[in-house]
């Protein structure tokens, strides 16, 4: 898994072309919830996923880009280890 790079494995859910690998980044936990709020960025229900690893020194997430479409896609089955060289 390289950074950068278009990947053949993850078509854009709008326009169907190869999109590009990358991380989002956070100084916080980046979650996923229905039930947004101010402050404590945690999980608070049982629908909320924990999108991010490496929480404590710099919150990461594996994603997928498409500039076109301006889409994003999360993969948090893989944590992500920024120590690591790509
Ligand atoms: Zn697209």
């Amino acid at each position: 898994m390289k950074l950068n790079e278009k990947c053949e494995h993850m078509k854009c859910p709008c326009c169907g072309k190869a999109m590009t690998s990358g991380v989002v980044q956070s100084s916080r936990n980046i979650i996923f919830t229905t039930e947004p709020s101010c402050g404590a960025f945690n999980i608070k229900s049982k629908d909320d996923v924990m999108l991010s690893s490496n929480n404590f020194t710099g919150p990461t997430c594996l994603a997928y880009i498409c500039k076109e479409c301006e889409k994003v896609v999360i993969d948090y089955s893989v944590g992500v280890d920024i120590e690591r060289s790509w």
